[in-house]
């Protein structure tokens, strides 16, 4: 789960991350109250999405008045920002967060993540703050450092020097940048972050080390530990559909694609999008119904799909293992009756009592096309949607 720069810096600040004095406004008026609390000579109007690159697309404006201010808030809320992690339709802004602005002497890049090939936190930092760290991993990685934590004793702190001193950090700002990334680990573990990233880190006028941006995400499977970091969650910056789908345990990505697919189990709707793709289509969603769906979850799920306008048909594919051919069968039968389905519907069923599944759908006098495998479903399915 993702949540706002300024609740990420609200969640880091208790763990004695300096960040910036700043609040949020969802509105002009809120904006100019807040900025002029902060009574600060320069003020940042920074819009509030679930995505970086705000600055580069005009999402972060510095104001050196309140009148600036004014007029940068209301240019920036309600406006679509694209930025190169919205994709192309964009994110509309809702939030803003206002800001002190800080006299910015040098940029740096400081993230931690759960790293698959050691199995551990990684430390990442480099000198090269405020671009984006995927283009300095593509074309300088010689100038991110790593250091693997060790979960049994944590960030020790000659690593993290080494990390302060190779990128070049002032000397006298050494021990602030150790205590700084102490506590951003810190943080990471006692919140089951994912990603905490701080792009950029900066080294202010008056000596100090501050996040000025700050991204965290949490993992999803440890949130029901943190009932505060959950309550952050904003449904605006969710898929509509995804919502939709969490609230009946279905596991639904929506995609770009124009087949709609309804799977059970997780490994079989990656291998369905797959040969969807192998056979020249495009995937609408990765949806997986799990072992035990009933008629109503299956009923939902076709609603789910459908309310994706770009939708043309849809492939069910099923192997009856814990569930039975014929449940489902019973399931896409009531679920197509009841919602009218109009767009062609491929389904290839597998497993327990395959054979009666397929009475069922025969019999039921309804437009479904039968697959015999996945490959003749996935072939069937991406013709009828041409
Ligand atoms: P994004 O990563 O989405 O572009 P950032 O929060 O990193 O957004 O802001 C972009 C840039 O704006 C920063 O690299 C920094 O130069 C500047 N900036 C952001 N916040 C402040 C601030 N409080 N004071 C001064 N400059 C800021
Ligand atoms: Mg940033």
């Amino acid at each position: 789960m993702n949540i706002h720069e300024y609740q990420g810096k609200e969640v880091l600040k208790k763990y004695g991350v300096t960040v910036p004095n700043g609040k949020v406004a969802y509105t002009v008026e809120e904006a100019v109250q807040a900025a002029e609390s902060l009574k600060s000579p320069v003020v940042v109007v920074k819009a509030q999405i679930h995505a970086g690159g705000r600055g580069k697309a005009g999402g972060v404006k510095v104001a050196k008045s309140i009148d600036e201010v004014r007029s940068y808030a209301t240019e920036i809320l309600g406006k679509t920002l694209v930025t190169h992690q919205t994709g192309p339709e964009g994110k509309v802004v809702k939030r803003l967060l206002i800001e002190e602005g800080c006299q910015i002497v040098k940029e740096y890049y400081i993230g931690l993540v759960v790293d698959r090939g050691s199995g551990r936190v990684v430390m990442m930092a480099s000198e090269e703050g405020g671009t984006e760290i995927e283009e300095v991993a593509e074309t300088h990685p010689e100038k991110i450092f790593k250091e693997i934590i060790d979960p049994a004793v944590g960030l020790q702190t000659f690593q993290a020097r080494k990390l302060a001193y190779s990128i070049a950090i002032p000397n006298e700002l050494v021990g602030k940048t150790v205590k700084f990334m102490q506590a951003l680990y810190s943080a990471f573990v006692d919140k089951d972050c994912s990603i905490a990233e701080i792009n950029p880190l900066v080294v202010t006028a008056d000596g100090e080390i501050i996040a000025l941006d700050a991204k965290l995400n949490f993992d999803s499977n440890a949130l029901f530990r943190h009932k505060d970091i959950l309550e952050l969650r904003d449904f605006d910056e969710e898929d509509e559909k995804e919502i939709e789908a969490s609230k009946y345990d279905l596991s639904y990505i929506a995609l770009d694609g124009n087949i709609g697919c309804m799977v059970n189990g997780a490994g079989l709707a990656m291998a369905t999008m797959d040969i969807i793709k192998y056979y020249g289509g495009e995937p609408a969603n990765f949806l997986d119904v799990g072992g035990g769906a009933t008629t109503e979850k299956v009923t939902e799920a076709f609603k789910i799909i459908l309310s994706d306008s770009k939708v043309n048909g849809i492939f069910v594919n099923i192997f009856g293992g814990i569930m039975r051919c014929d449940v489902i069968a019973n399931g896409v039968v009531e679920a197509a009756g009841q919602l009218g389905l109009t767009k062609p519907l491929v389904v290839r069923l597998e497993g327990t009592n395959v054979e009666l599944g397929k009475q069922i759908l025969a019999g039921s006098g309804l437009n479904i096309v039968p697959a015999d495998s996945m490959a003749d479903g996935a072939r069937k399915i991406v013709a009828l949607v041409q």
